[in-house]
């Protein structure tokens, strides 16, 4: 399969269309950024990390009946994805209270939610993401009423095998951010499953294992994403797990 143009960057990442109809290739670059890009850096080896757990998540997320973009790593920061027609949403799922929930509402940090809580952002860089509600949602034509009701219950799909799983490797999922696209009739997940788009504490420390130790100056940011993708998927970082692992024509 051939590379060919650019067809987006975003802040971490690019998407290239290539020589395969309906397939594309998302290159998990090492930029880092945080507040609307207020914070920036280049950090070697993060994208291939970003890309590893991305694909371990989405491989273990298909296995579970989830429709996702992904099709295969191609090398340590590339991976070939069908093209959906993308949904302008960020849709979070919140396990414990904690980042921007905290910071607007009287929760106290780590309070449960039970049941978990969905907040929808629109994703737009100009507004700054703004939080939506259903009718909003609906009244700017984004998803009908039966797309959301769908993108909800998979939003809590996804929450339940992810927690599962981090639980298994004694981390606690607080929150997560999944976006999500149309292909043909489905809804499927696109975008990315990282350490930059969740929230994770250790089960026994409580520290942080996220893009929040690049936010606040916690600490090594590689050294924690390194760590966290050898323990949720098993392995190193670049590679791709054993089960993604490719060789041959990327
Ligand atoms: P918060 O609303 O607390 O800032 O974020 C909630 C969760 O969604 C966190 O896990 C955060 O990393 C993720 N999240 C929210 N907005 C974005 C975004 O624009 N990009 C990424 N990658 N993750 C986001």
């Amino acid at each position: 399969m051939k590379q060919l143009e650019l067809l987006y960057s975003g802040k971490a990442k690019s998407v290239y269309r290539t020589d395969v109809k309906g397939t594309l290739i998302v290159e998990f670059r090492d930029d880092i950024t945080a507040f609307d890009g207020g914070k920036k850096d280049v950090l070697r080896d993060k994208g291939s990390s970003n890309a590893g757990v991305s694909a371990f998540f989405f491989e273990y997320l298909e296995r579970h009946g989830i429709k996702t973009h992904f099709i295969r790593t191609l090398d340590g920061n590339r991976m070939a994805v069908r093209e959906l027609f993308m949904i302008p949403l960020e849709v979070i799922v919140r396990n414990l209270a904690a980042g921007s929930v905290v910071r607007t509402y009287p929760f106290s940090e780590g309070m449960p939610f039970n049941p978990p809580v969905i907040v929808i952002d629109y994703k737009d860089d100009t507004r700054h993401d703004p939080m939506l509600n259903d009718d909003l949602i609906i009244a700017l034509g984004l998803v009908t009423p039966r797309e959301l009701k769908k993108i909800k219950s998979i939003a809590l799909k996804v929450n339940t095998l992810l927690s599962e799983l981090l639980a298994s490797r004694g981390i606690t999922l607080v929150d997560f951010k999944i976006e999500f696209g149309r292909r043909g009739k489905s809804i499927c997940l696109g975008d990315e499953i990282s350490m930059d788009s969740m929230r994770l504490w250790d089960k026994k420390t409580g520290e942080s294992l996220d893009k929040d130790v690049y936010r606040f100056d916690k600490g090594d940011v590689m050294a924690t994403y390194h760590s966290v993708a050898a323990r949720i998927a098993g392995h190193g970082t670049g590679s791709g797990t054993p089960e993604t692992r490719q060789t041959g024509d990327a």
